[in-house]
């Protein structure tokens, strides 16, 4: 590896206990991955270490990762997972989006659904949005009594605690693009036809609340980046490099977790395959 994800982390991480202060961060990080050839060669060398360390995860079947990927519409949740869970075999990596929730799932406390998707030990789950939306897009379009949202930042530490407590190692991400990037991303599914599908006039609708997305993230990394699960905050505006820096950081993480094959207590060499 010829990047240093130590330091690529520390640069993006929103450290616990201090203000994120996400209007100050770029959405370049030009710094991080200067060089668009060498990203690109990181990210493949990543993604397929990703794919073996989930291997071995499995066959120790005794932790699991938890990737949340949040960001506002067309920040590039999708095209993350593509990019760095593609050399993944499909048995290992469990995605999962999360949209407005059904009339079953708001029967419920708003965690439920999200724990029921948490993955299984062994496994990689990749949420694509999450518990987050319930102090995002709840906030800002008042879904919920203020004094009930104002009570989700706890208890979401303790549940994310909670499930650090039982093995779930969680990676948190936001993908960070700027008001400029967005206007030409969401133009782009006007002007190509095959990416109309993906237009949608709601999404003009909360373009409009920018500011108010801004504050409720900036609130939300202010207030649940802890110790068992800090922040980082992705410099998004290039797409290769975003893919780079998560790839990165995915990498490093499960490598610190340091998964092992199991060691069998027979020999092989007392057993014969006729
Ligand atoms: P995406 O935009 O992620 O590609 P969708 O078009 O299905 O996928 O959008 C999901 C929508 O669901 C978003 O508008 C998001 O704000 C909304 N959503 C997600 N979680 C919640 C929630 N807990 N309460 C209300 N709306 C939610």
């Amino acid at each position: 590896m010829t990047h240093d994800w130590k330091a690529i982390d520390a640069a993006v991480r929103v450290e616990p206990g201090k203000k994120s202060k996400l209007r100050a961060r770029d959405c370049i990080g030009a710094d991080l991955f200067p060089e668009r050839e060498a990203a690109e060669e990181a990210l493949k060398e990543c993604a397929k270490a990703i794919d073996e360390l989930q291997d071995r995860l499995w066959a120790e079947r005794s932790r699991a990762l938890l990737v949340i990927l949040q960001g506002i519409d067309t920040s590039g949740k999708d095209g993350t997972v593509r990019g760095v869970f593609n050399k993944c075999g499909p048995l290992g990596v469990n995605v999962t989006a999360f949209g407005k929730p059904s009339e079953d799932e708001l029967a419920h406390d708003y965690l439920w659904r999200v724990h029921m998707a948490v993955p299984k030990k062994g496994m990689i789950g990749v949420f694509n949005r999450s518990h987050y939306e319930d102090v995002l897009v709840v906030k800002v379009r008042g879904l919920a009594p203020a004094e009930a949202i104002e009570q989700r930042y706890a208890q979401i530490n303790a549940f994310e605690k909670h499930l650090s407590e039982n093995g779930v190692t969680l990676l948190k991400f936001m993908l960070h693009i700027s008001k400029e990037e967005q206007r030409e991303r969401l133009q782009a599914r006007l002007d190509e036809p095959e990416s109309n599908w993906k237009f949608n006039p709601s999404d003009l609708e909360d373009r409009k609340l920018w500011d108010e997305y801004q504050a409720a993230y900036e609130t939300l990394l202010d207030r649940c980046s802890t110790a068992h699960a800090p922040w980082r905050v992705v410099p998004a505006d290039k797409k290769w490099r975003r893919n780079a820096i998560i790839a990165a950081i995915v990498h490093g993480a499960l490598e610190e977790m340091a998964p092992a094959y199991p060691r069998v207590d027979w020999r092989p060499s007392d057993f014969k395959v006729e």
